[in-house]
């Protein structure tokens, strides 16, 4: 949940002062009524250098982040790009948007991409590496890099779930080439709707800008009129009333990530004598944003008669499984249909070993603010030993 439950003045007092400021909502320009100040280009350097990273070009969503890393890149028709099967649905539009093939790969006990399976499954199309640090935890992104090194792959990071979570120290997002973010209500950290793309590459990042307003250059030595253009592009602006949000929420961000930790500390400390299931398998467990609790089963049997009695005590789930529908490639007809090398297969044998695997968890979104936590866990104690018995 995290950000949308701590909205609060901050947030509403850094809307007003855009609006009382000569309501300039546009990114770009007006620098007289807006009185020179540019929260969207703010939010951008404050959010790349809370990151430790060199540049941010902030746009309308997470997916449009995507849209504008590959889009940099110039990747596009004829290229292959590799993401897991677990995932949000947007990155995959996000590469059939640029013209290139998604080339779907396993995940493995992390949840996050195997690198492994990587490796198989790349061809002399491959351009990139997507891998996607899902709920909160980071992808193996010493193996990703390793593969990418060898191959000359570039990996751009997915981190719309794991906002200010860390690999050995280093924020997520900042490892690859380009690393994506989202801000939409329901991220850990909110814009309202927004997006970010981050890299230390200068060139990249200018690319990045181009793309995300149809390919002006921003020289701001003309008009913008006459403003000169090397690439194609779109419209992926953000604009300054999402950008104050983001400025307020970004103040908050290492707050509410330690209270996530607390939290999810809590809950793990009262289920770990538990001998039924296990936690989810991490590369970094110090790194983890602590949005979210996984917690794995011997066998889908178990998995379903726990997640069965967690729904019948109105114990609320996260994605697993409740909402696998949207995460899971296999479950994507609009999806599978677009993408030659899958179109004809049956979507139950897409993707089993990766099923398996997610068959036997369930998550639990960690909040903010968890005033039953302990009520929780003791529920949570009690449906787990039963669930584990039979
Ligand atoms: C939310 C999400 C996105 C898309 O972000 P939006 O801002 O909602 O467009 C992309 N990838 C992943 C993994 C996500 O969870």
């Amino acid at each position: 949940m995290a950000g949308n439950e701590w909205i609060g003045r901050e947030e509403r007092d850094l809307v007003m002062d855009v609006m009382d400021r000569g309501s300039v909502f546009f990114r770009y320009g007006f620098d007289e009524r807006r009185k020179n100040i540019f929260r969207v280009r703010e939010f951008e350097q404050k959010f790349a250098s809370y990151l430790g990273c060199g540049h941010g070009q902030a746009v309308t969503s997470g997916s449009t982040a995507l849209r504008a890393a590959l889009g940099a890149l110039n990747i596009g028709r004829g290229d292959e790009v590799i993401v897991p099967c677990f995932t949000f649905v947007a990155t995959f539009e996000a590469v059939i948007e640029s013209g290139a093939t998604p080339i779907v790969a396993e995940i493995d006990e992390t949840l996050n991409i195997d690198p492994a399976d990587i490796e198989k499954r790349i061809t002399k199309k491959t351009k990139a590496i997507i891998p996607v640090h899902m709920l909160g935890v980071a992808a193996d992104m010493n193996a990703i890099m390793e593969i990418a090194r060898k191959h000359n792959l570039t990996v751009i990071e997915d981190t719309a779930q794991a906002c200010g979570s860390t690999y050995f120290g280093k924020k997520l997002g900042t490892i690859g080439s380009m690393g994506t973010f989202s801000f939409d209500y329901v991220k850990t950290l909110t814009c309202g709707e927004g997006g970010i793309v981050v890299t230390n590459n200068k060139r990249l990042y200018e690319r990045a800008a181009q793309f995300a307003d149809h390919g002006h250059m921003h020289d701001t030595s003309v008009p913008r009129g006459l403003d000169p253009k090397e690439i194609y592009g779109f419209n992926l602006r953000m604009n300054e009333l999402n950008a104050a949000i983001g400025l307020a929420q970004l103040e908050k961000l290492d707050r509410m990530i330690a209270r996530q930790r607390e939290n999810k500390g809590k809950l793990k400390t009262a289920l770990s004598d538990i001998k039924g299931f296990s936690f989810r398998r991490q590369n970094d467990p110090e790194g983890d944003g602590g949005d979210t609790l996984v917690v794995s089963f011997k066998t889908p049997e178990k998995a379903k008669r726990f997640s069965d009695a967690v729904a019948a005590a109105k114990v609320p789930t996260k994605i697993l499984p409740d909402a696998l529908g949207w995460h899971f490639f296999a479950n994507w007809p609009q999806i599978i249909s677009r993408i030659p090398k899958y179109k004809n297969r049956k979507p139950e044998s897409l993707f089993p070993r990766s099923r398996k695997i997610l068959s036997r968890c369930v998550a639990f979104p960690i909040s903010l603010e968890m005033p039953n936590l302990d009520q929780m866990a003791q529920n949570l104690r009690r449906l787990a030993l039963e669930a584990c018995k039979v």
